[in-house]
């Protein structure tokens, strides 16, 4: 999906695809120095970060392994409850690993926080995070984001993963939903 199919829903277009995957080969050869010799574990969390796990995971070219965890966090508001509840656990054995959890975007902080918390008390040899998008205006907690990509304002984004009541997920760029879709 493209802007131009869902013009009339958007106030702004922040990001296009192209800018999008030229921040994330930015941020994957970081990724590439610091973990060179080793064999992450990328954690994603569903189902926003599909398309951010999808194409920093084929730009790296160090061996990488997946796995998914899904939490809770918004519904169909457009508001963070704070309350957090794992709805898929990983499959995967933490101990000894470097786990790189692979978020959309850090609105409020309270998701990602609470899931290094967690993730830290499995034996992980280290959790660090990379996050595609983050309002720092939002924050209520501060998380130490590694692997950040872009700054942006205080308003609720759709597209590239990130939903509205489950729409918009296909939209190949980033845009500022129009407040008439959820008003
Ligand atoms: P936090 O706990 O940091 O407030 O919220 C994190 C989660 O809320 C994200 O993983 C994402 O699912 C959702 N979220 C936060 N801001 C937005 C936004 O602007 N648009 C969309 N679609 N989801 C958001």
């Amino acid at each position: 999906m493209e802007f131009s199919d869902i013009e009339s829903d958007l106030t702004e277009i922040l990001f296009t695809e192209d800018e999008i995957h030229a921040k994330l080969a930015e941020l994957a050869r970081r990724i590439e120095a610091d973990y060179a010799g080793t064999k992450p574990l990328l954690v994603g969390v569903l189902r926003g970060a599909v398309m951010v796990m999808a194409d920093l995971a084929r730009e790296l070219t160090i061996p990488i392994e997946m796995d998914w965890m899904a939490v809770s966090s918004y519904g169909s508001g457009t508001q963070s409850s704070g309350v957090v509840r794992i709805l898929k656990d990983l499959d995967t054995d933490l101990h000894g690993r470097h786990v790189i959890i692979v978020e959309d975007i850090i609105d409020s902080g309270l998701t990602l926080s609470w899931l290094r918390g967690n993730l830290a008390t499995r034996g992980a040899e280290s959790v660090e995070i990379v996050a595609l998008l983050r309002k720092p205006d939002a924050a209520k907690v501060e998380v130490d984001v590694k692997y950040e990509g872009f700054q942006i304002p205080n308003a609720f984004v759709i597209g590239y993963g990130l939903d509205y009541a489950e729409q918009y997920r296909n939209l190949r760029g980033i845009g500022v939903l129009a407040p008439h879709v959820y008003s």
